[in-house]
């Protein structure tokens, strides 16, 4: 079984539209796929319609921002109903939020000598949601930087210039409204957070406790030592187990839609509970 669970288009951070996705999902054979776009499901409604057409197994999908102990974490909701007023209120809030950071992003690279860099972003991101993503190849297309490592190094992250925190909602909550939306809960790429593995591990176990319901143990370029340790920890901690690509399609980018390793444990894919409850 192909399974890619994680992917992203022009409704948040990604470049592609919903429906190119879906179709790049069914060139590559994957079975069930999943258009997770970062904190808003605009998209979905898209991507549904042309799995209809072509025929491909799509889930609904959500990647949400949330913190733990101070820190940004990622929440994959799968299974999602995209009509749920808990989880449109919720991710309303998340725009907003966006907004309101992008402005503070703006006025911090400006303090270091890079104007108008609202505008120049917001025309990148064209109707879709802003992302540090956004801000990322707006720097590189300024000359500012030359790749998405140095740019976000530099600029985007810490006390750099466009390094602003958000409030996002704290993960009890955000797994609230994923399951409010009859969703299960996945915490995504957990290896790529600033922080140790005994951190990170201790972080799933937080989001466990708070009623998650799985973990991403295969992503892009994982290495067998990652999925080994991350199913590890699944099993441990009595999780389910996602695998997701996080395709974004920028040229800059190298990641392919179903790319993906084999699941150690295919019988504890997140999807046997989607689909049969
Ligand atoms: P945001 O949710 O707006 O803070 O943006 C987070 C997004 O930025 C992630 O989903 C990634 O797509 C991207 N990102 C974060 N760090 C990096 C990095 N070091 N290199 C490339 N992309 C990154
Ligand atoms: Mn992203
Ligand atoms: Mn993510
Ligand atoms: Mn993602």
């Amino acid at each position: 079984m192909l399974i890619d669970l994680h992917s992203h288009s022009y409704y948040s951070d990604g470049v592609l539209s919903p429906a190119s996705l879906v179709r790049l999902a069914h060139e590559a054979s994957c079975d069930v796929f999943a258009l997770t776009d970062h904190d808003t499901i605009d998209g979905q409604e898209e991507a549904m319609i042309e799995s209809e057409n072509i025929g491909i197994n799509l889930i609904t999908g959500v990647e949400i921002s949330a913190l733990w102990s101070n820190m940004t974490v990622h929440i994959v909701g799968l299974g999602i109903d995209p009509e749920n007023e808990t989880l449109k209120k919720g991710l309303l809030k998340h725009k907003e939020l966006r907004s309101q950071r992008a402005i503070r992003m703006a006025r911090g690279l400006s303090g270091a000598g890079i104007n108008g860099a609202l505008e120049k972003t917001q025309a990148i991101a064209s109707d879709g949601m802003i992302t540090r993503t956004h801000f990322a190849q707006m720097l590189i297309q300024e000359g500012v930087c030359k790749d998405m490592k140095s740019v976000f190094r530099r600029y985007l992250t810490g006390k750099k210039p466009g390094g602003v925190g958000a409030q996002w909602e704290s993960y009890e909550e955000v797994i609230g409204w994923i399951h409010a939306a009859g969703g299960v809960g996945v915490i995504a790429h957990p290896l790529r957070y600033r922080m140790t593995n005994t951190k990170a591990r201790r972080m799933i176990s937080s989001l466990k406790d708070a009623g998650c319901d799985g973990v991403e143990v295969v992503t892009a370029n994982s290495t067998k030592d990652e999925i080994t340790l991350t199913s590890k920890w699944a099993n441990e901690l009595d999780l389910l187990v996602s695998s997701g690509s996080d395709f974004h399609g920028w040229p800059n980018q190298r990641i392919q839609i179903g790319n993906l390793q084999e699941l150690p444990e295919p019988s504890k894919c997140v999807i046997n509970k989607i689909i049969n409850g």
